[in-house]
């Protein structure tokens, strides 16, 4: 299910009662495991739909908040040509982070959970999310992206040896 590029969504399944049942059950789940985000392949849904938040999480503490986000159907595309390299972990890979490079800034078109257009540009740690969640949408995991598989440790190790830097 995570290799396969998930399915646009039409505008009247965004008004389907499955479809908000499936935002509300995507939303409780990230919350439940305190993640920043969540891409409907991985609650087994080939569908375009991601959603994201950060609040006060225990799994990325000291980041900038970003209120909750209903993405569907997003596009992404670059701001400039800088790349930032930062550590990912995925609720579908348990207990691994690795250091992946991301776009700094990116420009997101997507549709909002009611199906009306959105765009704005995202920065540093909320690009990185929506970056990782357009990955999930598309068939890649943050795996793929690593440049260098050496950082890549468990989530014991990740604390042990490398925040002590
Ligand atoms: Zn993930």
């Amino acid at each position: 299910m995570l290799r396969k590029p998930a399915a646009a969504v039409s505008s009247r399944e965004i008004q389907s009662s499955n479809t908000r049942q499936l935002i509300d059950d995507m939303i409780e789940t990230m919350k439940e495991y305190d993640g920043v985000g969540l891409a409907a392949d991985q609650v087994h849904v080939s569908k375009q739909i991601a959603v994201l938040e950060v609040a006060d999480n225990p799994r990325y503490p000291h980041k900038a908040q970003i209120p909750l986000t209903v993405l569907i159907n997003p596009e992404i595309s670059p701001v400039g040509d800088e790349l930032e390299e930062d550590w990912e972990g995925c609720l579908s890979i348990p207990d691994l982070r690795g250091m992946v490079p991301r776009h700094r800034s990116i420009e997101v078109h997507a549709l909002d959970r009611m199906g009306v257009p959105m765009e704005f540009v995202a920065t540093g740690f909320h690009a990185r999310v929506i970056q990782h969640e357009w990955d999930h949408l598309n068939g890649k995991v943050y795996l793929d992206r690593m440049r260098d598989l050496s950082t890549l440790s468990f989530l014991t190790e990740f604390a042990r040896y490398w925040l002590v830097k």
